[in-house]
């Protein structure tokens, strides 16, 4: 048995189908440029991929191609094969504290919380309304990215922003990534077999982000309303004081759009240096390019912030974990950052560190005082675990 997880974005649906009892993919692909002249579809099974170029004209276009590739190259979508479909959606609000089975009543509430995530929820919206009408009898199940965080402290998770105006607009910390977040967590906990951990976990990918997990509850985490707030990130500036905002309105005579995606899609490494891949900038950095040496050092700067104000805030530390494109990959970003936390106790083993795997493994010395580890994240896996969950199976 298995699970079907989508992940439908604007112009495009992430697919997979995995196993959630053994961790098998067995098929996976990638539906993109929907709504364009020209689209493209990669379907991955039995470790070959078959591209397609077409027009999909909307979600259901693809949707609907990509059941026939499943039929074409199997295994047929029906409630024998299929146990769940599990639904990424990046924004729960006040909602969800966990994931949800879909009915028209959820159905509802992730469209009232469009407002809290305009570029996200309306495509996961149709991604959902799509694949219920294709597969009528299979059981759908939204997994929200900011369910982890539901629980946060009040502390964390309110802004000092006038009382009435936060609670007009729904104007709190939600965090995102959660998903990840809370399945490397417990991974940490069942690989060094303990629960009573105060961890930081670093999901660094494109996007990035902090949290800090006592006992399995997250008590802070990075992203914010959106996530645009926090690490520095591919594209993304993360932290930065909103008054550059009016700053840019006002003397750069830029409308709120345009600062929306200077900030979003226009910043980060790739404002720094022209590229948002980690890897380019680690280049640059070793052959002492200037822009890159600074885009390192902001980088690993704003890390070492998050981890001093987490280890404060959770009265100290014992794992830091390491995950995603570039926290599972860049021994180089992982050995500068360990270096710098010295004083916290942390002491990266450099043979440890270089070690290449898939597998969850403790990258510190054995008499580091904290615990360093690499755990690779496996969203769609956690989906397809939480679907599972929920439809009691
Ligand atoms: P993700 O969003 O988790 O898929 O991570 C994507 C990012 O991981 C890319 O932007 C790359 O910068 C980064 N990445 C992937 N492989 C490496 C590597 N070997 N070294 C450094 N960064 C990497």
């Amino acid at each position: 048995m298995s699970v079907l997880v989508i992940n439908a974005g604007s112009s495009s649906i992430k697919y997979q189908l995995v196993n959630p009892d053994n961790s098998e993919v067995i098929v996976s692909g990638l539906a993109e440029r929907i709504g364009e002249e020209m689209g493209h579809i990669d379907h991955t099974h039995d470790g070959e991929t078959t591209s397609l170029d077409l027009p999909i004209a909307d979600h259901k276009a693809g949707l609907q191609k990509i059941l026939e590739l499943f039929d074409e190259f199997g295994p047929h979508l029906g409630p024998e094969t299929v146990r769940a479909v599990g639904h990424r959606v990046v924004q729960g609000g006040r909602y969800f504290d966990k994931a949800a089975l879909i009915d028209d009543e959820v159905q509802k509430l992730i469209e009232d919380l469009i407002p809290l995530a305009p570029l996200h929820n309306p495509a996961h919206l149709s991604g959902i309304k799509v694949a219920r009408s294709l597969l009528p009898d299979i059981p759908h199940v939204a997994v929200f990215d900011t369910a982890f965080f539901q629980g946060l402290p009040d502390e964390a998770a309110t802004y000092a922003l006038d009382r009435e105006v936060a609670e007009k607009y729904s104007i709190r910390r939600y965090g995102a990534h959660g998903t990840s977040h809370q399945y490397v967590s417990a991974k940490v906990a069942e690989f060094l077999g303990r629960d009573d951990l105060k961890q930081i976990v670093l999901h660094m990918g494109n996007g990035a982000s902090a949290s800090a997990v006592v006992n399995g509850h997250a008590v802070e985490t990075s992203m914010g309303l959106t996530p645009l707030e926090g690490l520095v990130m591919g594209t993304r500036t993360g932290d930065i004081d909103p008054a550059v905002v009016f700053h840019l309105a006002r003397v750069g005579g830029m409308s709120i759009d345009e600062i929306d995606t200077l900030f979003n899609r226009g910043s980060g490494l790739k404002g720094l240096t022209g590229s948002n891949d980690m890897r380019d900038v680690q280049d640059g950095y070793a052959a002492g390019d200037k822009d890159a040496t600074v885009a390192m050092e902001v980088y690993v700067h704003r890390l070492l912030k998050y981890i001093g104000s987490y280890t404060a805030v959770m009265g100290g530390l014992d794992v830091l974990t390491f995950t995603a494109g570039v926290g599972e990959n860049s021994s180089a970003v992982r050995a500068l950052v360990g270096e710098r936390l010295a004083s916290l106790g942390v002491k990266i083993d450099e043979e440890k560190n270089e070690v290449r795997s898939r597998e969850p493994r403790v990258i510190s010395t054995d008499d580091s005082r904290v615990k360093v580890l690499v755990v690779p994240t496996n969203e769609e896996l956690a989906i397809a675990r939480q679907a599972m969950d929920i439809i009691g199976a």
